[in-house]
């Protein structure tokens, strides 16, 4: 097991400060992040490991093991009539495997093209975007289960996928993933029910549409309204969606007839937090080294903070406005550490 002590762990996430590790490894096999696991049992410390630690926010130094997970791999299982099978390791890049995807005409996951971070990340809060979510394509996830000490196979239903949330969110840093397996589909099933994508496709002139042309609309949309993390530090959206009751809403509809909302059941809806929190002021506000970014206020943006700290209080400052506004409290999405 390769061991580095004392490391600087700035390239390793996207809001890029300055807190260190007190061990950091980088395991390519299950063989190796099982031995990782054990030596940091052995020694009684901390451990978590990251992909590419983009939806990071680090606080203090971690005074434990941090484990890189780079396990890589993508190989076809099977296949039937309608399906295809793919196992893929947690260290791939998750557009990379969006982009193989596309390039063997399986459809699934190419309304998720572009999101930053590895595969082994995207069960964790069951990445979404433009009306699909990577849950809806796993089949099993292969992780090692840090309670009893074994590797384990969940299956679909075992991951409790929800929106932005799974049993890996909620017993967080219990299974550590190293594998997972997707069942992709041969036949696609384009959805383009959000507006934008229409309209983009519209303006691209696509009269026949395909895999990579919905692709490519996303990815251009994407580009256009959110800052790239190689260029501004961030981890895309930093507060999930609160649902409220529609007692709730109707409420806040009347006081605020531009409200962005959607139901999602009989009593209850979903409430867009960057509306909530552009409405309180905060896009394109800059406080110290951190803001809003300027053309999304759910994204919070660094302009060089050397601490998380500053990005964990000018989220709380968000939370308390919101809720003092509203009185809606908003979760963050992001993981804090
Ligand atoms: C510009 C931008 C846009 C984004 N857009 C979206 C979007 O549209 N939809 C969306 O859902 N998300 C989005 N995100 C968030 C982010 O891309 C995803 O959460 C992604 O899955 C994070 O992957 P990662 O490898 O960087 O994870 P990391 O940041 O490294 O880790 C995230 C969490 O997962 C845990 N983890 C990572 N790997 C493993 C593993 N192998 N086993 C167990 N636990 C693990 C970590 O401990 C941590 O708690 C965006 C982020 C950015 C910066």
């Amino acid at each position: 097991m390769q061991l580095q002590e004392n490391i600087s762990l700035q390239p390793y996430h996207s809001f890029a400060s300055q807190e260190k590790a007190a061990f950091f490894s980088i395991v390519s096999t299950d063989i190796e992040m099982e031995t990782a696991i054990a030596w940091a049992q052995d020694k009684a410390i901390p451990f978590l490991v990251i992909g590419a630690g983009t939806n990071i926010v680090f606080t203090k130094n971690f005074e434990g093991l941090i484990i890189k997970n780079e396990i890589m791999g993508i190989r076809k299982t099977h296949e039937d009539a309608s399906h295809v099978y793919l196992t893929v390791g947690a260290g791939e890049n998750w557009h990379h495997l969006v982009s193989f995807c596309i390039h063997k005409s399986w459809g699934g996951i190419e309304n998720l093209s572009l999101i930053p971070g590895t595969v082994g990340a995207a069960p964790i809060q069951n990445i979404g975007a433009y009306g699909v979510e990577v849950g809806e394509a796993i089949e099993h996830v292969t992780a090692f289960d840090t309670l009893i000490d074994q590797w384990i196979t969940l299956t679909k239903a075992d991951c409790l996928f929800g929106y932005r949330d799974s049993i890996f969110k909620q017993q967080k840093n219990r299974y550590l993933i190293s594998e997972l397996s997707f069942k992709l589909n041969k036949q696609p099933n384009f959805k383009t029910d959000y507006g934008v994508i229409r309209d983009r496709l519209h303006d691209m002139g696509v009269k026949t549409l395909s895999l990579e042309a919905i692709s490519n609309a996303i990815i251009h949309i994407r580009s256009q309204k959110l800052p790239d993390p190689k260029l501004i530090g961030n981890a895309g959206s930093f507060f999930k969606n609160p649902t409220v009751s529609k007692e709730q809403y109707e409420k806040l509809q009347v006081q605020y007839p531009k409200l962005v909302a959607y139901p999602i059941s009989d009593n209850s809806y979903k409430i867009a937090a960057g509306w909530l929190i552009e409405n309180c002021g905060f896009k394109g506000v800059r406080k110290g080294n951190v803001g809003c970014y300027e053309k999304q206020a759910l994204v919070i943006v660094s302009y060089g903070i050397e601490s998380g700290q500053e990005v964990n209080h000018f989220s709380q400052e968000i939370i308390d406005t919101v809720l003092k506004v509203y009185d809606i409290e908003l979760e963050r999405e992001v993981n804090i550490y």
